[in-house]
């Protein structure tokens, strides 16, 4: 399903993606606030996916290459999930070898390639993390989301403190030089004293394990029906007030800061040259490649998505759930919501190049509203959301769009 005329008449066709994701959705336990494609139970269809997974990769590049991209070469994959870490090592291999037949990497001389995976503290072992450097893999991204037992046993998670600081110390021994640690804040049972606690603990680590090179620190977002509202509904006292929240995210920024975890996405902090490449792919608004159930790809101008259902995708591997031709109204809209996610901000005349539009004629009164509230800062070139504006940046962006 991936050769449509609206593909061909898109204005990103001359585009061709240099990111791929891959999704693996088996977990050993389903957190009762994710709302990803991610199941647990189900590790028996490891190897059936995998074969699926290889297949679907092989035939939308080969599609792709029908259609004129004969040239596809390959900048950042993430294999993401779900729990990639949990899944044998080969099928790992297997999947991206199938990948590079299809779309090699690109040459050093281009810049280096980033290879990342996600995984949960307690599916690292010794073994493991050194299959995974063999395979090329050379970012990993751990999911510890609090270093507090409470916390964890209050969100549903199924490893302890202990064991998140297990694992990331066997990754970093087995020689991963880029390790990324990722937390949530606005949890319940959450205060700030036990926030600080992570975040003190997490710095710990990083002494320890100076691998750690990027940190992620997400506020929690609940989905509608989650099973953690059964046991902590929205109104409930156990959570973080909004302006606790906001103090937790002011101290995050401060803490890491001073720490040299040098802020470039609301969310994300790393030392010098180790922001995450493939996450820039979507913030930048670029085409990427996407694989595997539920995941979500950029491709041509269309955004469209695979089955979310396991046993749909693992039927009909080719064909979309969602599919949607961007138009360039739409793109315009995603360029000031993504590019203000950033904080080197948006490049307005890098803008008008991508998007042939001027945003300052665009949104002038309202950038010079915002700018006066302080909240949005215009210099040298760029619209960028200021300190006092990104804790609310999903109103100022929603004020752009
Ligand atoms: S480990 Fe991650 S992907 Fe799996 S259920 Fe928990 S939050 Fe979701």
């Amino acid at each position: 399903m991936i050769a449509t005329e609206a593909h061909k008449e898109s204005e990103d066709k001359a585009i061709s993606p240099q990111s791929a994701y891959i999704h693996i959705p088996f977990c050993t336990h389903k957190c009762e606030f994710c709302d990803f494609a991610a199941f647990a139970g189900l590790i028996e269809l490891e190897d059936e996916y995998c074969q699926i997974l290889a297949g679907e990769i092989e035939s939308r590049l080969t599609q792709q290459k029908l259609l004129g991209e004969v040239n596809l070469s390959l900048k950042t994959v993430f294999y993401g999930g779900g729990t990639p870490g949990l899944i044998k090592p080969s099928n790992i291999a297997m999947i991206h070898q199938r990948l590079l037949q299809f779309a090699p990497l690109q040459k050093p001389q281009f810049g280096p390639v980033e290879i990342a995976m996600e995984t949960t503290p307690h599916a690292i072992t010794a073994q493991k993390a050194q299959e995974w450097l063999e395979i090329g893999i050379n970012r990993l991204s751990i999911g510890i989301e609090s270093l507090c037992d409470a916390e964890l046993t209050a969100i549903g998670r199924d490893h302890s403190v202990a064991e998140a600081i297990a694992g990331v110390k066997l990754a970093h021994q087995a020689g991963f030089e880029s390790i990324s640690i990722d937390f949530m804040y606005g949890l319940p049972t959450q205060t700030m004293t036990s926030w600080q606690t992570t975040i003190d603990a997490a710095l710990e680590l990083t002494q320890e394990c100076p691998s750690i090179k990027h940190i992620s620190a997400y506020g929690l977002e609940i989905a509608k029906n989650s099973p953690l509202l059964s046991r902590f509904p929205r109104d409930s006292s156990s959570y973080p007030s909004d302006d606790l929240c906001v103090e937790m995210y002011e101290s995050l920024v401060s803490k890491l800061e001073q720490n040299g975890f040098g802020q470039y996405e609301v969310s994300n902090f790393a030392k010098p040259g180790h922001q995450s490449q493939h996450n820039l792919t979507y913030w930048r608004n670029a085409p990427y490649f996407a694989f595997g159930v539920g995941a979500h790809r950029y491709v041509d101008g269309v955004r469209s998505a695979n089955f979310r259902s396991l046993k749909k995708y693992m039927r009909h591997p080719l064909n979309d759930e969602v599919s949607e031709v961007i138009d360039s109204a739409t793109r315009i809209k995603e360029g000031i919501m993504l590019g203000l996610r950033l904080i080197e901000g948006i490049d307005l005349k890098q803008f008008e190049q991508d998007y042939k539009s001027d945003l300052l004629a665009l949104q002038g009164p309202e950038i010079e509203y915002l700018c006066e509230q302080g909240l949005l800062e215009l210099s040298d070139g760029k619209l960028k959301i200021t300190r006092r504006g990104i804790p609310i940046s999903n109103s100022i962006i929603g004020r752009l769009i």
